[in-house]
């Protein structure tokens, strides 16, 4: 028998008076009848906003809060089903969420082995699509053979000549196959899925759960947050439910919620006006007029409302910034410059999307001292603690390369040393140094056998690398052979214990700052709670052996998909999003984010059908969906009791974002408009700092501390805050040092008078440096065999005799390198089907040079005392270096020759060849009986479309060249011996390729 209630929907002009309603009907009647009753919100953010909103408002509208000892639920949908369980008298345990994915694919895997294969891999995501699928036809009253009949019906006919209708047949086949299937292995689960336990609540004998339930969501059609036919359907048939108010803005019913509820959901339902004092418009905040501003609109004159301009002036009502973190920066300035006293608390900053918004806002309203209220559930993902599980997943999948073995050992939540005491970072990076120095491609067994020859020293990586890394080697290799069962097909249950086990054995401590630990802590049990969810889910329903790839993929999607919700703070602004700012009373509102992307929100699109068969079986349709999102923001215009700010930005990743289509809704709210000017005060932190004169006021703790030492340096104008360091005493200067002078003077000081390691980026495969001594040895070695054979220059008619030797040379190198690294040095030296390799290229230039070669010097160290010939007269300089190639040729020349992999250096940066052939005309003097001249010289630069670049440029003189050279080496060492580092490139792409950007004060090279 059907409980007989009253069903009423209680109309309301806009979101205040649809508060005051709510609120009248949850406080309504005795604390019993409010036990009884239910109020189904959004969100759990929305029924936080609700609860307080309630304690203010008087039921009928007044400023006294009103006394309501005992709330009713307020509940969001997922909730109010769990509420519902709970009050069940007898009721089988519900089913978790890992429970039915794990029994999901279970059925599927058994339809597709019964003959109903998928026409798609059955991957365990889309395991989790199906699953969406299929219960969302079953909240749309939709049972599995309907759905099958309909789409069979609609594709059978053309799936004789249409391969896509014969795909989708295939498709459906199996996906009623799995549904059927499901519901069968459900059934004999003994637990209850929502669909199983919405039967159980209407069943006449379950009894009464509630008595009351206050509907504030729309339908699913309206709102992606609302209830589903299925859900309507509850509400009308539950025994023992009486009473049902369903409380609507007007706006919200005119997208068609109204005919709806008429005529599908709650048929015969009572309707009611909310009646209650006139609501005056907030008033709107807009900018000074702006003309001609994309997005804007002409303003037009009307009665009573409107700003101070002329008619037909072009001006804009909401605020225009770059990016998402001005519009809080924005936001915070107007706060400060309009809120009273102790009004912050009654402003809200809504914005559609949280994600960006609540991260950036503990940075601007950090940096400006403004406390803040945040209620959304933000990503678990996001934790600092799930980034050890990815790292874990990580090195065990890729089987402890390189990368993911450093990263695993860096974890601050992990203790992997033997001896339980943190390995150090300067251990971890050693051990990095030694990985790359034996080209450590993965394998547990490789990283025990590293770690027990570094305990012997057995090792040819850098001694004082070798002894640093022995701690961090051994617990990489106890690490690995630790995980190294999650590599296999195994059981579920077999990985998930050996992962439990692993981060029980190295959890470390967690941090000692009490609201980082109460994070952290959260973050772990969520953590622990599901690897032990999916296990006790597997042991139950499905342990077959399964690669760990998709257990992985299993834990990585839950962490994915699964919200933590931190409260932030309990005075200040609110940050809602948009769902649960309708519940909260406001003053003043400032509604962010007024993109394209956000307002209206992107629907999730369905990946196994397409629309229009989805609208067939009750689908909303995409007007539908955009009239929803319309009226709600229509509603949120509206808020405010005192003030409304928009605001919208124009960059996102560095790409142009469009505004929203809902501006236009700006204009038609018809509000009073107030221009008002940004707000000039300082109110962050960088702005005390920044803005003459300098407030250390302003700053507190390290902050001020930091700032009080910058202050008590010496003044900008100092020499010495510019690079001037005062005499030095190089020594005997590096030729190639000097080169990096020339670079960039700070980049010298960097390496080579504070010798500072480099730092070096994560490269696939050889780095810069280890190709080059690739490339020089593999020449060093062609032309010393060559020179070897009696051989000389290489000509014409010998050049396929020398790319023969060239090969075998470097085949015989490249037998060094990993399996990996061969093929693609080996295209690089000797060449491709579509590219001649670097040898060909470097002899190219020999054969059309057609001189005579006496001997070649390779790798020639050119060391000493040297004279050299400036503008001020002869210097003696005591220099060393090696010269990559050195030919003598036979009418008594030098020719130099210097390898480079990318492009030859610019003339303003050449040294080498220039000092380096001066030197070699002295060193070489005697040699064979004779002097020689230096004349020639050039780069064979790889990088360059032709690879021989001559060292004087086309029509200037070769000793004009050699001349600019010398003088550039005497001023250099005149530079370093004074002491002159400035921070100043030769050219501005060269810090992109530094090794040292974080020691270089490059903020300061635009003032000089
Ligand atoms: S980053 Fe640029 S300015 Fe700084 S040291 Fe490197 S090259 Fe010089």
């Amino acid at each position: 028998m059907i409980t007989p209630r009253q069903t009423r929907l209680v109309r309301t002009a806009g979101l205040r008076a649809f508060q005051a309603a709510i609120a009248a009907a949850a406080c309504d009647g005795p604390a019993a009848a409010r036990r009884a009753r239910a109020v189904i919100v959004p969100t759990r953010a929305a029924a936080d906003e609700l609860g307080r909103t309630i304690e203010r408002v008087r039921p009928g509208g007044g400023p006294e809060p009103v006394a309501a000892p005992v709330l009713p639920d307020l509940v969001s949908r997922d909730d109010w089903y769990d509420l519902l369980h709970r009050r069940l008298a007898t009721a089988p345990p519900r089913a978790s969420e890992f429970e039915r994915e794990v029994l999901f694919g279970r059925a599927a895997r058994e339809t597709a082995a019964a003959g109903a294969p998928p026409p798609f891999p059955l991957r365990p995501g889309l395991v989790v699509q199906m699953l969406g699928l299929y219960d969302e036809l079953r909240r749309r009253h939709k049972t599995v053979e309907a759905f099958g009949r309909l789409l069979f019906s609609s594709l059978e006919p053309s799936a004789d000549s249409d391969r896509g209708a014969a795909r989708l047949v295939a498709q459906t086949r199996f996906m009623t196959g799995a549904f059927l299937a499901y519901e069968r292995l459900m059934a004999a689960s003994g637990r209850l899925d929502e669909h199983a336990l919405r039967a159980r609540l209407l069943d006449p004998s379950a009894g009464a759960t509630l008595g009351h339930v206050i509907v504030t969501v729309p339908d699913q059609n309206a709102d992606p947050a609302g209830l589903w036919p299925a859900d309507f359907d509850l509400l009308a048939r539950m025994p023992g439910l009486e009473r049902v108010d369903v409380i609507a803005t007007e706006e919200v019913l005119a997208t068609g919620f109204l005919e709806r509820l008429h005529n599908d959901l709650l048929p015969g339902i009572e309707e009611d006006r909310w009646t209650g004092a006139a609501e005056p418009p907030p008033v709107l905040l807009a900018p000074p007029g702006t003309r001609n501003v994309q997005g804007t609109f002409t303003q037009r004159t009307r009665n009573g409302h409107g700003a101070d301009t002329e008619p037909g002036e072009t001006s804009r009502r909401y605020w225009l910034v770059r990016d998402r973190e001005e519009e809080l920066v924005d936001a915070v300035r107007h706060i400060r410059a309009s809120a009273p006293p102790g009004g912050e608390d009654r402003v809200a900053v809504v914005f559609q999307r949280p994600l960006p918004y609540v991260y950036l806002a503990r940075h601007v309203f950090g940096a400006a001292r403004m406390p803040y209220q945040a209620f959304d559930a933000l990503p678990l993902a996001a934790e600092p603690y799930v980034s050890t599980i990815d790292l874990v997943l990580s090195a065990a999948a890729s089987d402890f390369t390189r990368g993911d073995t450093i990263a695993l050992l860096r974890s601050p939540h992990l203790a992997l040393a033997d001896d339980g005491a943190p390995l150090s970072a300067g251990e971890t990076a050693a051990l990095d140094c030694v990985l790359q120095h034996e080209r450590h491609l993965g394998g547990a067994d490789r990283l025990a056998d590293l770690a027990d020859r570094l305990e012997r020293g057995a090792s040819a990586a850098p001694a004082a690398d070798v002894r640093r890394a022995r701690r961090a080697a051994r617990a990489a290799a106890a690490a690995a052979r630790e995980l190294a069962p999650l590599g296999p097909e195994a059981p579920p249950t077999t990985q998930l214990a050996v992962l439990a086990a692993f981060l029980d054995r190295h959890d470390r401590p967690p941090a000692s700052d009490a609201a980082v630990r109460e994070r952290e802590l959260r973050a772990r049990a969520a953590v622990r709670g599901a690897i032990d969810a999916l296990a006790r889910a597997h042991r139950g329903y499905d342990d077959a052996p399964v690669p760990f790839e998709d257990v992985a993929a299993a834990l990585r999607r839950w962490i994915e998909g699964e919200t933590f919700m931190p409260r932030t703070g309990d005075r200040g602004p609110h940050l809602v999003d948009a769902a649960a700012a309708r519940y909260g009373d406001f003053d003043d509102v400032r509604l962010v984010g007024l993109v394209e992307r956000d307002w209206p929100e992107a629907s999730a699109r369905n990946i196994f059908y397409p629309a229009w068969l989805l609208v067939q079986l009750g689908w909303p349709s995409e007007p539908d969906r955009l009239g929803g999102a319309r009226a709600a923001f229509r509603d949120l215009l509206r808020l405010a009791t005192s003030r409304l700010a928009l605001s919208a930005f124009t960059l996102e990743d560095d790409a142009l974002v469009r505004l929203s289509p809902f501006v236009e809704e700006i204009e038609d709210a018809d509000l009073p408009v107030s221009v008002v000017d940004a707000p000039a005060a300082r109110v962050f932190a960088h702005e005390a700092l920044m803005d003459d004169p300098v407030a250390p006021g302003e700053m507190a703790g390290d902050a001020a501390a930091w700032l009080a030492l910058r202050l008590a340096r010496a003044p900008a104008g100092d020499p010495r805050f510019h690079g001037w360091t005062g005499p030095t005493d190089p020594g005997a200067l590096r030729v190639s040092a000097v080169e990096r002078y020339l670079d960039c003077p700070f980049r010298y000081f960097a390496a080579h008078v504070l010798r500072l390691g480099e730092e070096r980026d994560e490269e696939p495969g050889l780095s810069a440096l280890e190709r080059g001594q690739l490339v020089h040895e593999v020449f060093e070695r062609f032309f010393a065999e060559w020179q070897g054979q009696g051989r000389g220059a290489i000509t014409a008619s010998n050049l396929p005799e020398a790319l023969r030797a060239f090969a075998r040379v470097a085949e015989a190198r490249l037998a060094d390198l990993p399996e990996a690294d061969r093929a693609l040095e080996r295209a690089r030296l000797v060449g491709s089907a579509v590219a001649s390799g670097f040898g060909a290229r470097a002899f190219d230039f020999e054969v059309e040079a057609d001189v005579e070669v006496v001997e070649r010097l390779l790798e020639h160290p050119l060391a000493g005392e040297f004279v050299f010939a400036t503008r001020e007269g002869r210097r003696a300089l005591e220099l060393k270096g090696k010269a990559d190639r050195v030919d003598l040729l036979a009418d008594g020349t030098i020719r130099l020759v210097d390898y480079k992999l990318g492009r030859a250096p610019k003339t303003s940066r050449k040294i080498q060849l220039p000092v380096y052939g001066v030197c070699a005309e002295q060193d070489l003097a005697g040699r064979g009986g004779r002097a020689w001249r230096f004349g020639a010289a050039g780069y064979i630069a790889f990088g360059e479309r032709q690879p021989f670049v001559p060292l004087a440029p086309r029509g200037k003189p070769f000793e004009e060249a050699v001349a600019a050279g010398v003088q550039r080496l005497v001023d250099s060492a005149d530079g370093i011996a004074h002491g002159e580092f400035p921070v100043r490139p030769d050219e501005p792409y060269l810090c992109t390729y530094c090794p040292y950007p974080t020691v270089c004060r490059k903020d300061y090279v635009g003032d000089e």
